[in-house]
């Protein structure tokens, strides 16, 4: 691996540009910390709402973000298991980085790619649809980030209006 991240304060452009196998063995010195690395889904309807939540957590400028369609289920699923290995570098290369110590996957009500992935009857009730995303989370934490014993895992679910439910700590 050559010496791109050995620059202090590297061209934005030339660090997501250059193609790397392992971003583990990157010699750099952090670029900046975060506290949290925030993994949303994409839908447009929640942006704001998802900005004001972090806010209220005094984490508004300490947040790296991955956004992707379904959050949980865009990282692990049957349709699109490709989907995983982008996310794990993406994960990988921003730990690097920016060192956050916690992730936060935030799934929300009525997600479109659940549907497509689960088909509609996983909302019939809002019990339903709970533990489907609270199954998803549980299955991530244990084959995603077990191993990761210096990082701290939460999940929570966002209602259309904007509020905000723990699923795992
Ligand atoms: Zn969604």
């Amino acid at each position: 691996m050559t010496s791109l991240m050995n620059h202090q304060d590297p061209p934005h452009d030339q660090i997501f540009e250059t193609p790397f196998e392992d971003p583990s063995e990157m010699q750099s010195e952090p670029l900046r910390r975060v506290q949290v690395l925030l993994i949303t889904c994409v839908d447009f309807r929640l942006r704001s709402e998802v900005s004001a939540y972090m806010e209220s957590r005094g984490l508004i400028g300490h947040y790296d973000e991955i956004t992707l369609p379904g959050a949980s289920l865009g990282v692990m699923n049957e349709v699109y298991p490709h989907w995983q290995k982008a996310f794990l570098e993406q994960f990988r290369l921003l730990k690097k980085i920016h060192h956050f110590d916690h992730v936060l996957f935030m799934d929300h009500r009525d997600c479109g790619m659940y549907k497509l992935v689960l088909g509609e009857d996983h909302l019939i009730s809002r019990e339903v649809e709970y533990s489907c995303h609270l199954s998803q989370m549980i299955a991530i934490k244990e084959h995603l980030f077990q191993h990761m014993p210096d990082l701290t895992f939460e999940g929570v679910i966002m209602e259309l209006d904007g509020t905000v439910t723990s699923l795992l700590l």
